[in-house]
């Protein structure tokens, strides 16, 4: 591994920002003491920033020489509404709240490499580091985007990472294309006619229209879809009824859709509705049919791929980089980026948890586990990447 040497020697002061984070997770735009530590920490460092886009992100922005190219570098710094169950130094000072998705650590990382950037400055442009809050669910990068992230910082190109458990500590992987799945919820509730048990022909009963429905729904995956196109409909929950004896007057159906294109969730979503509402009717009920749709898939870009995989390839060994990583239909919001702006998401590996201190839980080192941990190890090679990544974009020419 070929990483910088003075990040090597800010590791453990990383390790401190990254355990003080984990220690100190906060929700969904309510990351107001992790902006504080970066927005000092960019500071101290002499780096100019923008406070209070999305309500909580901060932007840093790193100048070199006259060009007007420019990067952009994105971590997410939020938690996730569980409960940590690990007992070691660092583990969650807040009941119910916890660093489970590693955002504690991807904020170090890009805070590492933005100490370096600043000190050493060896580019001609400028590489803005985007610390964006509310990535579990929240769609702080939209919000962001609203608030006029790309307009107020023109960058040609934007990247993310994300660690990935599982995979050995020193791999990455990517693929050009869908690397993760749009995230979409439906609620649907049948409005039927209820009726004593014992007396069904007075009944519309929802409980049969919402099982036809959801029978009914499966065939959209296997008959409707291209094979060739991943797609995922599951439904999640059920409710209805509340006593043996009384037909209910509704039912409703709960659960989530996931694609890699959206125009394969168009066709979906227009069949979703297709089948529940002339289902209905077929029984002399309606429905209320809502769907929504969180984040898009998650689509990498051609060239800006092939230019980060050659980066990661100069700091690892080539086959360290798994080039044609398998998609997952996992979410993320950095998706709502890469819709508007070229760039590339990479997975770095996280290892298999043996990096955990004594006193994880009893569970697996998996993201929103509650015996997660980051991995610290990564702090120092993830940091290289991001410099090595803006300094070959923004090469002097
Ligand atoms: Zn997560
Ligand atoms: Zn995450």
């Amino acid at each position: 591994m070929k990483l910088i040497d003075p990040i090597v020697e800010f590791h453990s002061e990383l390790q401190r920002i990254r355990r003080d984070i984990h220690a100190h997770p906060e929700l969904c735009f309510e990351e107001n003491r992790t902006a504080d530590v970066v927005a000092e920490k960019l500071t101290e460092w002499g780096i100019p920033i923008v406070r209070g886009m999305g309500v909580t992100g901060v932007v840093g922005i790193i100048q070199n020489g006259n060009s007007k190219r420019a990067i952009g570098l994105r971590a997410d710094m939020d938690a996730l509404p569980m409960q940590e169950i690990n007992t070691f130094e660092h583990k969650s000072r807040h009941a119910g709240k916890m660093h489970a998705c590693g955002h504690d650590g991807h904020t170090a990382m890009l805070l590492g490499a933005a100490h370096y950037l600043s000190k050493h400055r060896n580019f001609d442009g400028t590489v803005y580091v985007i610390f964006q809050p509310a990535e579990e669910g929240g769609g702080g990068a939209r919000k962001m985007m609203d608030d006029g992230l790309f307009e107020k910082f023109p960058m040609e190109a934007v990247f993310g990472m994300h660690n990935w458990p599982g995979a050995p500590v020193g791999t990455f992987g990517v693929t050009a294309g869908p690397m993760m799945a749009s995230s979409n919820e439906f609620h649907v509730t049948v409005k039927g006619q209820g009726s004593h048990a014992a007396q069904p022909h007075k009944s519309a009963d929802p409980i049969m229209i919402a099982v036809q429905i959801a029978q009914a729904w499966q065939t959209i995956i296997s008959r409707n879809r291209n094979p060739l196109d991943a797609a995922v409909l599951s439904i999640t929950q059920i409710h209805a009824g509340s006593a043996t004896n009384v037909i209910a007057d509704e039912a409703e159906l709960v659960g989530t859709v996931r694609t890699f294109s959206m125009g394969v969730l168009d066709m979906i979503e227009k069949r979703m509705r297709a089948i529940a509402e002339h289902t209905a009717a077929a029984f002399d009920a309606e429905v209320d049919f809502r769907f929504k749709r969180n984040y898009p898939p998650l689509i990498n870009h051609e060239n800006e791929t092939r230019f980060a995989v050659d980066v990661l390839r100069s700091i690892v060994d080539s086959d360290k980089v798994n080039d044609h990583v398998e998609p997952t239909m996992g979410a993320e919001d950095f998706a709502f980026m890469l819709q508007e702006k070229a760039g590339c998401y990479v997975f770095i590996g996280n290892g298999e948890g043996t990096h955990r201190m004594a006193g994880h839980g009893l569970g697996p080192c998996n993201l929103h586990n509650p015996s997660y941990d980051f991995n610290d190890e990564l702090l120092p090679l993830g940091a290289t990447y991001w410099v090595r990544l803006a300094e070959s974009f923004l090469a002097n020419k």
